[in-house]
């Protein structure tokens, strides 16, 4: 008898034990799936973390099967599980349930797609046979050429006497159908016949029909070759080495290079990139290179085909190359060569919801090191932890500060809209200055870029005789109004509402959306330009993989003029022809209340003006905000990265924030307000008996209720010297005699461990 502990996909942090006897004790290996009972009723596919020898204390239940023979994790996988799970706090259940594609997770979760195919039935298997079907058919047209389509098609040739043979060529029943162009009925009525049959087979989804196209690798310039060789000296001695290169530098073309060599060394590459939008373009430039070692997974494929990836990797040809978004870290590697974490500043490398909250930043890092393998970190703005981490010499640094063929950054005009609104000049969202610039781009027929980080048509309705304003009954937020469906909806939870036709506090009718969302400014802009071809990317518009591939093909192509988005167009996009891009409201992101928030404005602009004049010409941004003066537009304008990581590091040490500390949020939610208020003043009590000061808190969050949940935070900020470990055995000690108190039995605790 053995022993195994296994993790199923439940939000649970301990291992579950079963018993595995007879047949499946000689199968039983670690990284295997296993298909275990819980409770009464339930079962679930776990997998095995641990198999034991020796008996357990307590009474264990058998496994009810053993799923797979050989493991689908690899034994680094299962450390990176660990490794996310204690450094996170998040339970191991919640790591397999974000790691692995449902089909993999789920009983009968996977199903191989097959194809019908047809073949001649045994009975008719020669010549004289066929003579007889033949003549059978004679009468009935379709049949008849349908069955000596069929015949010739799959090679039952009977006057070249291979009737006996198997057919030289498969044929599916939509080949014959196409071929013999008749209905499926034909072909079924000579099954029915039991002149044909038909069988199934299993086809893979991945297209595999691409050859390695011829290689396209660019030479490097003398800048890019440079920048390349010090990457690879800088490996020599670091793990970890942080590319900051400016806007259309080449740093894709360096990765490329970087890619290829640890191919020719025979290793895999991990290519992580933050946004589906972004690994659109990126997989069409790397298939030109790569071709079919490439293979692309990240959430908008179809659960099957991303278990038919994961099963692909664990084969003995796997793809080399993986380029995908976050959950790609958790894929299987034999021999991982390079981790490429590209726009590595982007905080949609972090997980927020559900848990695991996890950074695949640093996840793959770790991943990296499992293999020895190394990381290359690529951004124009980079984060303040990695450039930190190079400044201190933990991480290589190379800089790349021109772009290819040395054209210039664009320049950065700010227009004071505080002034020009108390002027009555602005048009809707726009600037006088604005609109001259999207006019000449028409007049030359440029392209255009209109950010506005803000979903949706009004962000705010309001009734303008009382003030009442539209709240989720959720969530603590107001709603925004979404036109394209005629509805009000929270974005917080996802609730909609009709729109009210009169105020519901005074009766009123005088509703009137405020602000502008990407959706008012499609609208806007085709009033404006009418000629002009407009295209909308944000969540609203890209549900659908299709989505997203279109909108930037249209945009890449020139089939649109003006695209407008938000944050989704900031980064990493390859266009060749925009030469303006607006900027419509910094201030919503510079108002923005965290302690990050001139982080990611700064990144947002510098990114999103990095899309203009790539190629040939100089682009233009026009920067609208209310507030002119503040030093990070001014270093935004000079595109200042170092100025800005100065006063922003010297801001964070003196207030102690990260990366000169570490912050660990711990979340309180209860259905009821005061169990939340007791909770939470009781748990910041008892944290303060370890942390002291370290504690602060707890406050309400910024939105204090979401999904009819109240919330909690308590900061905590820890020096770096801190032992890691003993803070998360003290965090766990003190979760631990909270759940203790029967009233806080339905209280829910998490943890945000480096929250962004
Ligand atoms: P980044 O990733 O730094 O923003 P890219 O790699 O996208 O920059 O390069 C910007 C543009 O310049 C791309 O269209 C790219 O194909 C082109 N480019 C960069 N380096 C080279 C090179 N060495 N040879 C030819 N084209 C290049
Ligand atoms: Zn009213
Ligand atoms: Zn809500």
């Amino acid at each position: 008898m053995k022993y195994v502990e296994v993790v199923l996909p439940l939000p649970l942090d301990g291992l579950f034990t079963y018993s595995v006897a007879g047949d499946s004790e000689a199968m039983i290996r670690e990284g295997c799936r296993v298909l275990v009972p819980l409770g009464k009723s339930k079962r679930y596919v776990g997998i095995v973390m641990h198999v034991v020898e020796v008996e357990p204390a307590f009474d264990v239940k058998p496994i009810v099967a053993v799923v797979d023979r050989q493991p689908i994790l690899l034994p680094r996988q299962m450390r990176l599980w660990q490794w996310i799970s204690n450094y996170y706090l998040s339970p191991l259940g919640d790591i397999y349930k974000a790691a692995l594609p449902a089909g993999l997770k789920a009983e009968e979760g996977y199903k191989p797609k097959t194809e019908t195919y047809v073949t001649l039935a045994e009975a008719y298997r020669s010549e004289q046979a066929l003579h007889v079907a033949l003549n059978i058919l004679a009468r009935a047209t379709k049949q008849f050429k349908a069955f000596t389509d069929f015949l010739s098609l799959s090679h039952w040739d009977s006057l070249s006497g291979n009737t006996t043979q198997e057919p030289l060529t498969e044929l599916t029943r939509e080949e014959l159908m196409n071929a013999a162009n008749c209905s499926s009925t034909v072909v079924k009525a000579l099954v029915d016949r039991k002149m044909l049959s038909l069988y199934e087979r299993e086809v893979g989804r991945l297209n595999t029909s691409e050859e390695a196209q011829a290689k396209q690798i660019k030479p490097l310039s003398e800048a890019q070759a440079k920048a390349f060789s010090a990457i690879c000296a800088q490996f020599s001695t670091k793990n970890v080495v942080l590319l900051h290169g400016v806007t259309s530098s080449g740093k894709t073309e360096i990765y490329v290079h970087l890619i290829q060599q640890e191919l020719d060394r025979g290793r895999q590459v991990l290519y992580l990139l933050p946004e589906i939008a972004l690994t659109v373009q990126m997989m069409s430039r790397l298939k030109k290179v790569f071709g079919s070692r490439l293979g692309i997974y990240h959430s908008k494929y179809s659960d099957a085909e991303r278990v038919e990836i994961w099963k692909k990797q664990l084969s003995d040809a796997p793809y080399d190359i993986i380029l995908g978004a976050r959950s790609a870290v958790f894929l299987p590697f034999k021999s991982l060569g390079l981790v490429i974490i590209d726009e590595e500043h982007e905080t949609s490398f972090k997980q927020q919801e559900p848990s695991p909250r996890y950074h695949a930043r640093s996840a793959a890092i770790m991943l990296a090191a499992m293999y020895r393998a190394k990381t290359l970190l690529g951004t124009a703005t980079p984060s303040m932890e990695s450039y930190f981490n190079a400044q201190q010499g933990k991480y290589g640094l190379v800089t790349l500060s021109t772009r290819f063929k040395n054209i210039g950054l664009p320049e950065i005009e700010v227009v004071d809209t505080k002034d020009l609104q108390h002027r009555k000049m602005m048009t809707g969202p726009f600037s006088p200055r604005l609109l001259e610039a999207i006019h000449k781009a028409m007049s030359e027929e440029k392209q255009v870029i209109l950010f506005q980080n803000r979903r949706g048509f009004a962000p705010r309705i309001e009734c303008k005789d009382c003030g009442w304003v539209p709240r989720c009954t959720n969530c603590d937020v107001t709603l925004t109004y979404h036109k394209q469906f005629n509805q009000l909806s929270c974005h917080y939870c996802g609730f909609t509402y009709g729109v009210p036709e009169t105020c519901p506090k005074c009766g009123g009718v005088h509703l009137t959306g405020r602000g502008y969302g990407t959706e008012k400014i499609e609208d806007k802009v085709r009033e404006l330009f009418p000629e002009a071809r407009v295209a909308r990317m944000d969540l609203d518009t890209t549900h659908t993989r299709n989505a997203y591939e279109r909108i930037i093909d249209d945009f890449s192509a020139g089939r649109t003029n003006i695209l407008i988005g938000t944050q989704m167009i900031s980064k990493g996009l390859d266009f060749d022809n925009v030469s303006v891009v607006g900027i419509l409201d910094a201030d919503a992101m510079l108002n923005y209340p965290d302690f990050r928030a001139y982080e990611h404005a700064f990144m947002m602009m510098s990114q999103v003006s990095g899309r203009a004049g790539r190629k040939g010409r100089r682009g233009l941004v026009v920067l609208q905000t209310k507030n002119a003066d503040l030093p990070v537009i001014n270093q935004v304008v000079n595109h200042d990265f170092k100025a800005f990581a100065r006063d922003l590091l010297d801001e964070r040490s003196l207030f102690h924030y990260p990366p000169f500390y570490h912050l660990v949020y711990v979340y309180l939610k209860h259905a009821k307000n005061e169990v939340v208020e007791t909770a939470s003043l009781e748990m910041g009590g008892r944290l303060r008996q370890y942390f002291a000061d370290r504690v602060l808190g707890p406050d309400k969050p910024a939105v204090a209720r979401v999904k009819t949940m109240h919330i909690r935070k308590i900061v905590i900020k820890l020096e770096s010297s801190i032992d890691r470990n003993r803070v998360r055995e003290a965090l766990r000690y003190v979760q631990k005699q909270m759940m203790q108190d029967k009233h806080y039995a339905a209280l829910h605790i998490y943890y945000d461990v480096d929250p962004l």
